[in-house]
């Protein structure tokens, strides 16, 4: 009998009824901006950003609109501006080289290695082109952080963390978005937590946070966040820094907020799924596991293996044929864009120069997002077919 997956690979789990009461509460009341406060009243959007500046250890989280506007909004507090060069991963997704070009600035990418981190040598080949890099933790992986801090606070580069898919990881005890200067996180639907659009900056620095926040749209009411430097910090910010609107409301800061309460545990049920799908990977031939290592926690949002050196028509083949029984997998080394893969060459306006030897990994790797809403043995089911059709198809090759 040929074993079938009917499961949604883009469906995320409901709302938590804590997220649905509270947000009901907003609609209610009908204050859903995050200025909008009675006498005394503490808004869900202030609220959200002191829990998650707790959460990650933060002296200051400002909560916006996207992902990708708390990287646009990092680079402009970091003062990159037109014709700046950014460095940046080969391997991301569009909406990290989006945030270099919303400021005018154009990204330097930086190849990938099979571990599908960041290539530190290559790094280090270029830190003298840039003043900051954005450090793209692709798909979850996170490289030697010791070995790129030590680097670029060396070479004076400025590192903001797009922590997209490591919300709630760690490098060497160092939560993912606390080792560079700012952290950017998502809670876009497909991310770790859920407002369907909606992000998060964090740093240390009170001058980069108070310009962040005056960025956002605070017009002069900087004095009702919970998470902020003191109000003299904004004495000459205030006047010198544009309003580039991109707030928080406080109906996705109350979706938000029991999602941050119950988030180490979702991180665990992630890691549940991810490593019974590595177990029943492991041992395919031709298949390579990406091995993850000791210093790093993972949240296993997502999976990914490799298929090095196969012919293009192979991989084509495999994922044709794992779609056929109900297994999603995106491939990111099809010369087209499809869906959310995306490759650096796909980047035109970001004028790419060829990287052979991150072109090789690329075409190689596959990729398969993990909901929670699949079981364990949703999980088990589906690394059977990966491993049937794989095996399958190598045959054929060799
Ligand atoms: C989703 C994502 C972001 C941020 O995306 P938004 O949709 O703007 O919240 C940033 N980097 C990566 C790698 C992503 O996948």
């Amino acid at each position: 009998m040929t074993e079938n997956f009917t499961g949604s690979f883009t469906q995320q789990e409901s709302i938590p009824e804590a997220g649905i009461e509270a947000a009901l509460a907003v609609l209610r009341h009908g204050r859903l901006h995050r200025y909008n406060t009675n006498a005394g009243e503490l808004s869900e959007t202030a609220l959200l950003e002191q829990e998650f500046a707790a959460y990650v250890g933060s002296k200051y989280c400002l909560a916006v609109a996207s992902g990708g506007y708390a990287m646009a909004t990092a680079l402009r507090a970091l003062g990159v501006g037109h014709g700046d060069k950014v460095l940046s991963n080969a391997f991301t997704l569009a909406p990290v080289p989006g945030a270099i070009a919303a400021v005018g600035a154009q990204p330097i990418f930086v190849g990938v290695t099979e571990a599908l981190t960041i290539d530190l040598d290559d790094l280090e080949s270029k830190l003298d082109q840039a003043d900051v890099l954005l450090l793209s933790h692709m798909r979850g992986h996170i490289c030697d952080m010791d070995r790129l801090m030590t680097m670029c606070d060396a070479a004076n580069v400025k590192v903001v963390e797009d922590c997209a898919h490591t919300m709630g990881a760690s490098w060497n005890g160092v939560p993912s978005g606390r080792a560079g200067t700012i952290g950017c996180y998502s809670c876009q639907t497909y991310k770790h937590v859920n407002s369907g659009e909606g992000g998060f900056l964090v740093t240390d620095d009170p001058i980069l946070a108070a310009k962040s926040i005056m960025l956002s749209g605070s017009y002069m009411l900087f004095e009702r966040h919970l998470a902020a430097p003191d109000s003299d910090v904004f004495k000459d910010i205030k006047y010198e820094t544009p309003n580039i609107s991109g707030r928080m409301d406080n109906l996705r800061a109350a979706i938000l907020r029991p999602q941050i309460a119950d988030f180490a545990m979702q991180c665990q049920r992630w890691n549940d799924r991810y490593y019974a799908l590595e177990t029943g990977l492991r041992d395919v031939a031709g298949l390579k596991i990406i091995e993850r290592p000791e210093e790093e926690v993972i949240v296993g949002s997502s999976i990914q293996f490799l298929l090095l050196d196969w012919s293009e028509e192979a991989v084509v083949e495999v994922v044709a044929r794992c779609k056929s029984r109900g297994v999603e997998l995106k491939w990111f080394g099809a010369a087209e864009p499809a869906a959310f893969t995306s490759r650096y060459d796909s980047w035109h306006y970001a004028n790419p120069v060829n990287m052979p030897k991150s072109d090789r990994i690329l075409q190689g790797i596959v990729d398969m997002r993990v909901p929670l809403t699949f079981s364990i043995e949703d999980c088990k089911l589906i690394t059977r077919i990966i491993r049937a059709e794989v095996s399958a198809v190598y045959q054929a090759q060799i």
